[in-house]
């Protein structure tokens, strides 16, 4: 093989590299050698020497380590490790530690903001590898094995990529400094002890490690047992809440606990020189303290910005350094009302959990007005206990939403990003990957297909189009869904890939573990539709399943054993199998590695249990309009829903028909029916382009609207309330029609709804998960029913019974209905069905006027 960057031909794309060094105020310095080519592993004669200074750092020491054995492995050919001044050879450490080399002419090792930086230059006598700090040191080690080709995917040592060179021949000048200032992708619940150092070596080896620390977790309650005498000397401190002081957040106004609080922090950072901040984040939940001078302060935010601001001040004055972390989250999640924010205080804006009807952006805004110089993200790419490992489920699955946001917030001036993820690298590894590299460099975005496809060839080789397949059905901006005919095409795809990977055991390997990980969404799909008895075995599958391929790190094993069976009380582990009995007494753990054999049988079962469906969805354009009195649609009333009231959560869309005008129409809206504490409701009436809207507190109180109907016609009503739960109640007559779709229904109650087959279909076709409950003809005979299992239905329409009103049952809440081969419209009576016009016009019988006034 040929060595990767042979000559100046090869080395110009690394001069672009080379571009961020000019923000540093000598290009070239005199102490620095100048950058040229340099043979590290000639394809005659011995290595270079990876060469430490003998007074280097640990760190430093391991990355040198791990170079040498690296480049080993690489070449064929292990460099030896010796300590000099590096002058010569590979020379890995830092700033500090090569000060013959002067690099901190390019490099600042007392700039906080610059600490992953490092230098990568290649010298007639050698390279240097150098960082600005230990960290970044290693993360010089790992720039540079990653430009000869190295990659490690995902944690599981198969997904490592070792690149094969008979030489080593670089030319480099390249100072890297990464965009965002932590990269963190951290598994939420941990993981089991034995995943860990796979883990920490994909972080390593990703650079997601950080020189700077940001801390930012709640600290309140840990201020309180640290200081737990002076609280209880002091219930003063303590916030007021229902007339006692006992709250877990502070009574801010309070200056002796400020200066208790600030003394702390102060002394935090004296007592620790290599702090780089402090978390001064509030505890969680409410408890505001509801004191009148705290009141006077102003909301949550502006108190416990007070507190930070002063202990920021403190530490700068008595330190010169040092930040203080806190999030924008829950009741602190909107910007300070009446404070400006230190420029030594860095908020991190949660992407989930706000309050009040913010977005990200909007709070983004908010509070760089607010003085917010320097902030974090804190995101959500993956919580176990929302998507259970599903396909495309999370955020992390979808490489749209990492490439819009990841530099997006970059540009607002977002420095830091935490994102909680899951230990599921079967769906959302592809993504967790790219987004390391978008937050090292969001230069890499407009490289993404490029890097996917990289990705698609390095580990698939030869079966890297069927893979594409593979991770194209789950890619989470595609929704998919769980159904036998998503698996049918996800098993065809690795039964495919397998026969490519010929005597490529590495290839086998990894599409070895997307077949368990393919498996364990059909037992996920087999689990959440079981009831009775039958839960509780399918639920034993799926844990067994999932603790014995626990050590590929294809699905959140750890976080599946402990948390499912909290939240599902229907299922249980026996006592003896629960997921802290090791596995020698454990019934439930059985963790002999797949063999492929197996594997193979796996996607053989899986080919026959899950045949893929040939499902032509069919598009209905055209506004809507009545079609009762068009159609014929017969006055049936519906006595499990008798009122016109509906009640659903979050962001819900209805399509209302004004059949008279002018008219004032009154709806009320009674909000807040699960949560109080989301914000006020937002609603819209729509009219083509203009809009009213009211904003509502969540009180679970009616709130009347009147709205002025000038026309007769079609109006769209919305609401978002934060999942709080909203009721609407509207007049008697209106038309009123739900669309389905593929995202969980919230509809209460389970009356029957009704929708519209048109002349000439043959099946009603759709795809229902979680779903239970029954479809009736146009006789009112039952013809199918979901016993909640995700998949796809096909029904057959009889002789003459299309044409006609068919109709379903059962409850929707949290659940998925979608109909995909007729209009996908419900209403709670045929009267009041809605249909596009174009399906009226056609169906209606011949020579009937239109009824309706087309705008
Ligand atoms: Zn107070």
């Amino acid at each position: 093989m040929v060595s990767p960057l042979v000559g100046i031909g090869q080395a110009r794309p690394y001069v672009r590299w080379a571009v961020r060094a000019l923000l540093v105020p000598t290009l070239l310095s005199a102490d620095l050698p100048l950058p040229g080519e340099v043979s590290l592993v000639p394809r005659d004669g011995p290595p270079m020497a990876v060469v430490t200074a003998a007074q280097a750092s640990a760190l430093s020491g391991e990355a040198a380590c791990e170079l040498a054995a690296m480049i080993g492995a690489i070449t064929g050919r292990r460099p030896e490790l010796r300590s000099g001044d590096g002058t010569a050879g590979v020379a890995v450490g830092t700033v500090t530690e090569s000060p013959l080399l002067n690099a901190a002419i390019r490099l600042d090792a007392n700039d906080f903001l610059h600490g992953d930086d490092h230098l990568l230059l290649s010298h007639t006598n050698g390279l240097l590898l150098i960082g600005a700090t230990p960290t970044a040191a290693r993360h010089a080690v790992w720039s540079f094995l990653d430009r000869l080709g190295y990659r490690r995917f995902f944690p599981a040592p198969k997904w490592e990529i070792i690149p094969r060179h008979a030489e080593l021949r670089v030319w480099l000048d390249a100072v890297e400094s990464p965009d965002y200032l932590n990269r963190r992708i951290w598994y939420g619940w941990g993981t089991w002890p034995e995943n860990q150092e796979e883990y920490r070596v994909w972080c390593i080896r990703n650079r997601t490690v950080s020189a700077f620390q940001l801390n930012t977790g709640h600290a309140y309650d840990h201020i309180l047992r640290r200081f737990k005498m002076v609280f209880d000397a002091h219930p003063e401190y303590l916030g007021l809440v229902g007339g006692e002081r006992k709250s877990s957040k502070f009574c801010i106004s309070n200056p002796e606990l400020r200066a208790l609080i600030v003394q702390y922090a102060v002394n935090a950072f004296r007592e620790d020189p290599t702090l780089s901040s402090l978390s001064l984040d509030p505890s969680d939940g409410g408890g505001w303290c509801e004191c009148e001078v705290c009141a006077a302060l102003g909301p949550p935010t502006d108190r416990a910005i007070l507190l930070a601001n002063e202990a920021a001040e403190a530490v700068r004055r008595e330190l010169g350094r040092g930040f203080i972390g806190l999030y924008a989250y829950n009741y602190h999640s909107p910007p300070p009302t009446r404070l400006r924010v230190h420029p030594a205080v860095i908020v991190s804006v949660a992407t989930a959990f706000l309050k009040g009807g913010w977005t990200v952006d909007g709070l983004i805004e908010s509070w760089r007005e607010k003085g917010a110089a320097l902030f974090g993200i804190r995101e959500y790419y993956s919580v176990n206990t929302w998507d259970r490992d599903r396909p495309g489920s999370a955020r992390g699955s979808n490489l749209k939403y990492l490439a819009d946001t990841i530099p997006r917030y970059h540009s607002m001036g977002a420095r830091f990003l935490s994102a909680e993820s899951s230990e599921n690298w079967g769906p959302n590894g592809l993504g967790y990957y790219l987004a390391a590299r978008m937050l090292w460099s969001t230069q890499e975005v407009a490289r993404l297909d490029e890097r996917r496809e990289e990705f698609l060839s390095m580990a698939f080789g030869p079966a890297r189009e069927a893979m594409d397949r593979f991770y194209r059905l789950i890619e989470g901006s595609q929704r998919p869904r769980i159904s036998r005919d998503l698996l049918g095409r996800l098993y065809r795809a690795t039964a495919d890939a397998f026969e490519r990977a010929g005597d490529r055991a590495d290839v086998r390997a990894r599409i070895g573990d997307l077949v368990l990980y393919t498996r364990y969404v059909e037992l996920y799909r087999a689990y959440s539709a079981a009831r009775g008895d039958g839960r509780q075995a399918a639920y034993e599958a799926l844990i067994r399943h999932a603790w014995r391929i626990r050590r590929t790190g294809m699905v959140h094993s750890y976080a599946l054993y402990r948390d499912l069976a909290n939240r599902d009380r229907s299922v249980a582990p026996p006592p003896g199998a629960e997921w802290n009995v090791p596995e020698a007494k454990n019934p439930w753990k059985q963790s002999s590695p797949f063999t492929e054999e197996e594997i193979r049988t796996l996607v053989e079962d899986g080919l026959r249990n899950n045949p893929t469906l040939e499902i032509e969805p069919v598009y209905w354009d055209g506004p809507l309009r009545p079609a009762a009195a068009a159609l014929g649609f017969p006055a049936v009333p519906n006595p499990r829903w008798s009122e016109p009231i509906w009640q659903s959560r979050g962001a819900q869309t209805l399509w209302v028909w004004v059949p008279v005008a002018p008219t004032t129409l009154i709806v009320t809206v009674t909000s807040g029916l699960i949560y109080t504490e989301r914000g006020p409701v937002q609603i819209t009436w729509s009219y083509g382009a203009s809009e009213i809207a009211w904003s509502l507190p969540p009180d679970r109180q009616p709130h009347p609207i009147e709205i002025a109907v000038a026309e007769a016609g079609l109006y769209r009503i919305q609401f978002a309330d934060g999942m709080a739960a909203t009721r609407l109640a509207w007049p008697e007559g209106l038309g009123v029609t739900f669309p389905t779709h593929m995202e969980p229904r919230y509809d209460e109650g389970s009356g029957p709804r009704w929708f519209y087959v048109p002349r000439g279909t043959r099946h009603v076709t759709g795809y229902a998960a979680g779903f239970s409950g029954t479809l009736y003809g146009p006789d009112q005979k039952p013809r199918h029913a979901w016993r909640g299992e995700d998949d796809h239905f096909t029904i057959p329409v009889g002789e003459g019974e299309d044409g006609d009103l068919w109709s379903f049952d059962g409850s929707l809440a949290k659940r998925v209905f979608h109909l995909l081969s007729v209009p996908p419209f419900f209403a709670r009576t045929p009267q009041e069905l809605l249909l596009p016009e174009p399906v009226i016009l056609r169906d209606r019988p011949a020579l009937s006027e239109p009824e309706v006034q087309p705008r």
